[in-house]
């Protein structure tokens, strides 16, 4: 049974949670400070982090720094601050997610399950398939409902970077390093016009894309479902 560790110190938002995780077969453990979840994150060797960002004693922040210097262990943000600055940093600092309070409960199990997959090491495939959508990376093939289409060099890594990391939030200067080796915190611009001419190529309606979703000031993410 994969254990959950819950850092919260809102009891009503602590009891929520253990509730949800017992009935979707996780188990929770609690902590309701960051010095306590840091030291059970040790101790426990739970297989995911829910870590509230806003805690009595030392800043979430600070938390996560700690995990992340010395664990693998998924951790995901359970944040009232909803700012894009502390969503780009917490996922720049290794938080696999970033949910927004009040939150959704069965959108924060879907997360959940998104972040464990992600976690367990994933053979390269040479193939995605969703939808209408095709890629094969043995051929560099790209078909929309069976129909071939051409992506240029930049859109084509764009592409494989979202599938290969799909499910997952991806932040601008994330991306940016990727595809052109260097991290610019002020040219997303050009981020932009790629994905503009990607997703012209693979949606069918731009404007609601069906595969790469937009999070807002923050970056992308490639549907996995
Ligand atoms: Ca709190």
């Amino acid at each position: 049974m994969d254990k959950i560790l819950i850092i919260e110190d809102d009891n009503a938002i602590v009891r929520l949670l253990t509730i949800a995780m017992k009935t979707n077969g996780y188990l929770p453990l609690v902590a309701n400070t960051g010095i306590d979840g840091i030291s059970k994150c040790f101790s426990k060797n739970p297989d995911l982090v829910l870590l509230d960002m806003g805690l009595p004693d030392i800043d979430g922040s600070e938390v996560l720094a700690q995990i992340k210097a010395a664990v693998n262990t998924p951790v995901i943000i359970l944040s009232a601050r909803d700012t894009e600055i502390e969503k780009i940093k917490a996922l720049d600092d290794g938080a696999v997610d970033y949910i927004t309070k009040p939150f959704n409960i069965s959108e924060l199990l879907a997360r959940i399950r998104v972040a464990f997959r992600l976690a367990k090491p994933m053979p390269k495939e040479d193939h995605f398939s969703l939808d209408y959508l095709n890629v094969d990376f043995l051929k560099r093939r790209v078909t929309i409902e069976g129909e071939e289409i051409h992506l240029t060099p930049i859109e084509y890594k764009l592409l494989k970077l979202l599938i290969d990391n799909k499910g997952k939030v991806l932040t601008h200067s994330f991306i940016n390093k990727e595809i052109w080796g260097y991290n610019s915190h002020d040219d997303y611009q050009t981020l932009r016009v790629f994905m503009g001419t990607l997703r012209r190529k693979i949606e069918k309606d731009p404007t609601k894309p069906r595969f790469i979703v937009t999070e807002t000031g923050i970056g992308y993410r490639m549907k996995d479902e």
